[in-house]
């Protein structure tokens, strides 16, 4: 008998299953809680359910989330990747980062993506498919469950891993949703943030849910010629468009926009290029985050040097632009931005 993956169901059709099963609506709530508050994966722990239907539900429903083939800890022991494994034999990544006092989680959308970005690894794979809210939602309750017995949990949550979160919309805010729930796993939408390459129909979508969720738009260039070959979706939603977008975004959920930079060694990375940067942003309520381009083996392209990233961030922060640089974390573990790809066997051997 095939198993139902109860995480594969939105709060409705799991009251509609347990409706099929006879049980009052109540019981859909319990299991909810169970399954994204309490994060238990063994039925019989589920003490407020009864004993039979506790019995039931493990004949015929399955709590299981992806399963983790490999974890790889950086050596200052603060970032953690797992690599998680689909029985279709796709794989995926998720990292999860602990500061200080937040522990932020980096999870994909995607096996693989279609965007092209010639810089990005997971670019470099191409496009497999899209991972389903289940999935998404697997990513986060895997690490909320590992983190639950030290009294830790995830508190933050970013859409960068592996894929573009707005072509896979759907899902996404599905899992977004359930995220977010104050019954499911409660996380308030200011602590969530989409990274996009900047769909700007996606955008607009996102303009019109409730949830308003961090906005981050990988920006990379200030002029269309470059973008266009940094990243090729430009041809499509070239920059006008899409500041024009953003610009509405910022009004009309009065959020701060973050536009993400990576720093290519003579690529992007001139005082004149900072300006034309600063040009492009003036007046926005935004902030740029830096990050030095993490070199990926296939891509021509290299990480700029830290004085010319410096300079960079200085002569933004002249033209009163807010800019921060992002601390580099877990790159000896190939755990980057954009360094997520599925390279589990060279990687055995590099260790
Ligand atoms: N597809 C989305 C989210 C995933 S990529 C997006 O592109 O925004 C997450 C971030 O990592 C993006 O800002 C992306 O441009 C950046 N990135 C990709 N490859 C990188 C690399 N090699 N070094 C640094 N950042 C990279
Ligand atoms: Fe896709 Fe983002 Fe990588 Fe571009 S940077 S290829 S959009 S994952």
């Amino acid at each position: 008998m095939i198993k139902t993956p109860l995480l594969d169901l939105n709060k409705s059709q799991l009251i509609d299953y347990l409706t099929d099963l006879d049980q009052p609506r109540f019981r859909a709530r319990q299991l909810w809680n169970w399954l994204y508050q309490r994060h238990v994966d063994d039925f019989e722990a589920m003490t407020n359910l009864p004993k039979s239907l506790r019995a039931q539900l493990a004949q015929q429903a399955d709590l299981s989330l992806l399963t983790p083939i490999d974890t790889l800890k950086s050596s200052d022991g603060f970032t953690l990747k797992t690599l998680f494994a689909f029985p279709d034999g796709a794989q995926i990544e998720a990292v999860l980062m602990r500061y200080a006092r937040r522990r932020t989680l980096c999870i994909s959308t995607q096996v693989g993506c279609a965007m092209g970005c010639p810089f990005c690894a997971t670019g470099q794979m191409g496009f497999r498919r899209n991972l389903s809210a289940g999935d998404i939602v697997s990513q986060v309750l895997y690490y909320a469950r590992q983190l639950a017995p030290r009294g830790e949990r995830v508190s933050n949550i970013v859409f960068m891993g592996m894929g573009e979160p707005l072509a896979n919309y759907a899902a996404t805010w599905e899992a977004i949703r359930r995220l977010n729930d104050p019954e499911g796993f409660g996380l308030g939408a200011r602590l969530m943030t989409i990274s996009t390459v900047g769909l700007v129909p996606a955008i607009r979508q996102m303009m019109k849910e409730p949830q308003q969720v961090g906005l981050a738009v990988s920006l990379h260039a200030p002029t269309d010629t470059l973008r266009d070959a940094l990243v090729p979706v430009n041809r499509r939603y070239p920059l006008k468009m899409l500041m024009q977008t953003c610009r509405d975004y910022i009004e009309t959920t009065h959020r701060r926009v973050t536009f993400e930079y990576a720093l290519m060694d003579q690529v992007n990375d001139s005082d004149q290029q900072a300006d034309e940067l600063a040009a492009l942003l003036k007046g926005m309520l935004c902030h740029v985050n830096l990050i030095p381009l993490n070199p990926t083996p296939n891509s021509p392209y290299g990480g700029s040097p830290v004085e010319r990233v410096y300079a960079f961030q200085k002569r933004l922060q002249a033209a009163a632009i807010p800019t921060t640089l992002r601390i580099r974390r877990g790159v000896d573990i190939q755990a980057g931005c954009g360094q997520l790809q599925v390279k589990h066997n060279a990687q055995r051997h590099q260790m």
